[in-house]
Parts: C-alpha cells; sequence; structure tokens
C-alpha cells in the first residue's frame, strides 16, 4: 500500500504536490470513491485509480526470460488444462504474456512482460530479431542441404529468408545430429518446416538466443527478470 499522491506521481500524472491538489480538489477516485483527505493509501496494483475519471498507468512494467520446458503452452490458458507458462511463474502477480510463441514441444528462451509495447517491437517483422535455435534432427543433413536453409528455402508461405545454420554436434552413429540456426524470420513452426523441407525431421528443438539475450546457465522451468541493460538491447 502506498500514498495515493506518490502512486500518482509515479505514474507520471504530475509532480507530488500537484497531485496532492488533484486529490485535494475532489479529481482523484479509488476503485470508484472520490478521496479527497491526504493521508490515503492505496496498492497500486489492484486498486483502480483515476483522475476526473480517467485510469493511471500504474502497473509496473516487468521484463522477464524464463526456460520453458517442452510440453507447456505459450498461452495464458488451455482449454485442455495442458501447463501453461504461467504455471513457472508463481512469485509474479501481474499478468504477463510471452513475447511471440515457442511450440508445446520446444524449450528455451522465452520472453515475457507485461509492456504491450516491448512486445510488438520485438514480434513485428519489421524488427527481424534473430533467434538462434538448436536443433537436434533425424541423420545427418549434407552440407548442401544446410547451404539451402542458409540461403533460403521454399515453405507453403513462401521462401525464408537468409539464415545463418551450422553443425554443432553429430552422433557417432550418425542418427542424429544437432545443428545451430539463427532465423530473422518468426512464422508458424518455423525451424520444424525448414528440417522437414530438407527431410531431417526436428527430434528436438531448444531456443537458446533471442537477439542480445542468451539463455546461458538458466534452468528449465526456471526464469528470471531481465536487466534494465538488457531490455535496452533488445529494443
Ligand atoms: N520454430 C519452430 O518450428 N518452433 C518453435 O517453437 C520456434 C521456432
Amino acid at each position: 500500500m502506498e500514498r495515493l499522491q506518490k502512486i500518482l506521481a509515479q505514474a507520471g500524472v504530475a509532480s507530488r504536490r500537484k497531485c496532492e491538489e488533484l486529490i485535494q480538489s475532489g479529481q482523484v477516485q479509488v476503485n470508484g470513491e472520490t478521496v479527497t483527505t491526504l493521508g490515503v493509501k492505496a496498492d497500486p496494483l489492484q486498486d483502480v485509480i483515476t483522475v476526473n475519471g480517467r485510469p493511471i498507468r500504474s502497473e509496473k512494467k516487468l521484463y522477464l526470460m524464463m526456460n520453458k520446458p517442452k510440453g507447456v503452452i505459450t498461452s495464458a490458458k488451455d482449454p485442455e488444462g495442458r501447463k501453461i507458462v504461467s504455471d513457472f511463474l508463481p512469485d509474479i502477480k501481474e499478468r504477463v504474456y510471452p513475447v511471440g510463441r515457442l511450440d508445446y514441444d520446444t524449450e528455451g528462451l522465452l520472453l515475457l512482460t507485461n509492456d504491450g509495447e516491448f512486445a510488438n517491437k520485438l514480434t513485428h517483422p519489421k524488427h527481424h530479431v534473430p533467434k538462434t535455435y538448436l536443433a537436434t534432427v533425424k541423420g545427418v543433413p549434407h552440407g548442401t542441404a544446410l547451404e539451402k536453409l542458409a540461403k533460403g528455402i521454399k515453405l507453403e508461405d513462401g521462401m525464408t529468408a537468409p539464415a545463418e545454420v551450422e553443425y554443432y554436434d553429430v552422433d557417432p552413429d550418425s542418427k542424429q545430429s544437432t545443428i545451430t540456426i539463427t532465423i530473422h524470420e518468426g512464422r508458424n513452426r518455423q525451424v520444424r518446416r525448414m528440417f522437414d523441407a530438407i527431410s531431417h525431421p526436428v527430434i528436438r528443438l531448444k531456443r537458446v538466443r533471442f537477439g542480445e539475450l542468451g539463455l546461458q546457465n538458466l534452468q528449465r522451468g526456471k526464469y528470471r527478470h531481465l536487466t534494465p541493460q538488457e531490455v535496452k538491447e533488445l529494443l
């Protein structure tokens, strides 16, 4: 709970002094009730605070990254009752949304925020944020096949943009291999479809990098807050 004038000032309504005047002159409402005395406290996240009926922007901006496990759905609700990403954020009271999606079976770096503008910027196709995946695929693709992926390959929804592709690890018995692939687009199931197109279906897919941000040693199913510097670098 915080003093109303402080909440108003932090939301950028006006200076603390001016906010006190707004309260005293009967222009501020908490949950629909006009407050005119100065000692009143409110909860900036739970209470609806308005100035002359207009809600203030008081929600704290949150920027999180999580290491999404496989078998978790990237949406706010699942009618089938499967696990959703917010199940992994028990301490986060604010409503946060994933920035883009990872498939149910894809694991790795997922950003979450309540800053809509930030999310829109990062997912807008014109931003071309590079995203790096480790794709474990069936067999060992030939170098020429990887070159095709790097140059651009035809999918149902058109050619893919150039990508960076390289071998990461090859199984001694050649039954599977892991390839690092960086794409600059975010089409639905894009990486899986790219490897399907060269007949090396994906067995396991993990996103390890989103723009400047690496997953590093964040444990599976865990999250952390981004630093202000990391947020800045993403934009
Ligand atoms: N590409 C895919 O195929 N799946 C993802 O989850 C992300 C990128």
